[in-house]
C-alpha cells in the first residue's frame, strides 16, 4: 500500500461548502488586497495564540524577514539560531544584513541547545531565533532567561509549530510563538494550518513592533504614497485569509489527531528506533514525525526500503546549514556542531497528517521494522 507524506485533500470534504462560500464571498466583494477577511483572520489568529496582535503576510519567510527588521536587528548584528532548520530561518537574517551564528542542538529535542546558544553570545549579538522543529517546543524557559540576562530579542520560528504549547515557568501554558518578542508562522499548505497557496503571519504583543510590521508589509507606508521607510509587498492574500479563517476552527482537532497518530507510531516503534519524546511541559504540534536510528547505514537502508514500498519519507534536513555551500563564507565545517551532525545523519521523517489510518500506520511501521532485517543496497 502506498502512503503519501501528506494528504492535502483528506480534511477537505467536511469543510468544502464553508470554504467555497467564504471564497465566493471574497470574489463577489472584489476587495482583494487587505480586504476585511484579512483583518478578521488576524484577530482570530491573535486570539487563538493569546497575543495582542497578528499581522498577515505573504509567507513564512517574509514573516521572519519582517519580524527581524521590526525587532530592530541592524546590519552587522549577530543572530544566534539552530543549524538544523530550513534555510528560510537564516537567509532572512543575512538578507537583513545581519549574521547568522549557529549553535548546536539538543540530542533529545533536536532544537537549539540553550547552553551552546549562550556560549555563542558576543558583543554584537542582538537576538536569538529558536526554531520549534517538527512542532517540538524549544526549551523556552532557558532561552528566555538567556535573552533577559543578555538583553536579546527572541523571535520564535513557529512555521512548523502552530498549536504547539509550552508550560512557561512550569505553570503557565503558552502557545508557541507567543513567548518571545515575535512569533512567525507559515501557512504553506503542508504546515499545521495550511492555506490553499502561500501565506504567513507574525504575532506580537508589542505595539511598536506591530506598527513597524504593518508598514513593512505594505511598502513602508501607513497612509498611501507616504513612505516613512522602505518596505515590501508582502500582504496576506484576502482569498487565503478567508480559507484560513475556516480552517483555523479545525486546527486544534487536527493537532489532536496528529498527536493520536504519533502515539500509535511510538507504540509500534518502541524498541525499534528512537521516537520523539515529548516532555510533560510541552504539547507537540507534530507537523512532522521524525525517527532516529543508531547508525547512518540503518537510516539510509530504512529510507530506501520505505521508498521501494511506495511509502513516502523525507530527511528534514540532510545537510545542516553550517555545512551548506551558501554559508561557506561563515567558515563552518564538519566537527563544529557534533550533535547536529550526528542527528542529520541518522533521522528521517515518516508520513504525518491528521487522517492517517490505522492500516496506513501499520504499513509504515511494519516497513520500518522490516528494513532492519533486509539490506536494500543501492
Ligand atoms: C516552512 C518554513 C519556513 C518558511 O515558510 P514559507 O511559508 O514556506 O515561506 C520557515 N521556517 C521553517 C522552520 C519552515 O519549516
Amino acid at each position: 500500500m502506498k502512503v503519501p507524506m501528506v494528504d492535502m485533500l483528506a480534511g477537505y470534504p467536511p469543510i468544502k461548502d464553508e470554504i467555497e462560500t467564504a471564497v465566493k464571498n471574497v470574489f463577489n466583494k472584489a476587495h482583494f488586497i487587505l480586504g476585511e477577511e484579512v483583518t478578521k483572520f488576524e484577530g482570530e489568529f491573535a486570539a487563538h495564540n493569546g497575543t495582542k496582535y497578528a499581522v498577515g503576510v505573504a509567507n513564512g519567510t517574509d514573516a521572519l524577514r519582517m519580524a527581524i527588521l521590526a525587532a530592530g536587528i541592524k546590519p552587522g548584528d549577530e543572530v544566534i539560531t539552530s543549524p538544523f532548520t530550513f534555510i528560510a530561518t537564516t537567509e532572512t537574517i543575512s538578507q537583513c544584513g545581519a549574521i547568522p551564528v549557529f549553535a548546536d542542538i539538543d540530542p533529545a529535542s533536536y532544537n537549539l541547545d540553550p547552553k551552546s546558544a549562550e556560549s555563542k553570545i558576543t558583543g554584537k549579538t542582538k537576538a536569538i531565533i529558536p526554531v520549534h522543529l517538527y512542532g517540538m517546543p524549544c526549551d523556552m524557559d532557558a532561552i528566555m532567561a538567556i535573552a533577559k540576562k543578555h538583553g536579546l530579542k527572541v523571535i520564535e520560528d513557529t512555521a512548523q509549530a502552530f498549536t504547539g504549547k509550552y508550560k512557561l515557568g512550569g505553570t503557565d501554558w503558552k502557545y508557541l510563538g507567543s513567548i518571545g518578542n515575535c512569533g512567525t508562522y507559515s501557512f504553506f499548505p503542508a504546515k499545521n494550518l495550511g492555506a490553499f497557496g502561500d501565506g504567513g503571519a507574525v504575532t506580537t504583543s508589542d505595539d511598536k513592533i506591530l506598527e513597524t510590521l504593518k508598514q513593512l508589509r505594505n511598502h513602508g507606508s501607513k497612509v498611501r504614497y507616504h513612505h516613512e521607510m522602505e518596505g515590501f509587498n508582502s500582504r496576506l492574500d484576502t482569498v487565503q485569509a478567508a480559507v484560513l479563517s475556516v480552517r483555523l476552527r479545525q486546527v486544534e482537532k487536527w493537532t489532536e489527531m496528529r498527536n493520536a497518530v504519533a502515539a500509535k507510531y511510538a507504540a509500534a516503534l518502541d524498541g525499534v528506533c528512537v521516537t520523539p519524546v515529548v516532555p510533560a511541559n510541552c504539547r507537540h504540534s507534530f507537523n512532522y514525525y521524525t525517527i532516529r536510528f543508531d547508525t547512518k547505514s540503518k537510516r539510509d537502508n530504512a529510507q530506501k526500503y520505505l521508498t521501494g514500498q511506495g511509502i513516502a519519507n523525507q530527511i528534514y534536513y540532510p545537510i545542516a546549514l553550517h555545512l551548506q555551500e551558501a554559508y561557506a563564507h561563515l567558515g563552518g565545517k564538519r566537527g563544529d556542531l557534533p550533535v547536529c551532525e550526528a542527528v542529520q545523519d541518522t533521522v528521517f521523517s515518516l508520513p504525518m497528517f491528521p487522517e492517517l489510518t490505522d492500516e496506513q500506520i501499520k504499513t509504515v511501521t511494519d516497513a520500518v521494522k522490516a528494513s532492519l532485517t533486509v539490506s536494500v543496497g543501492k
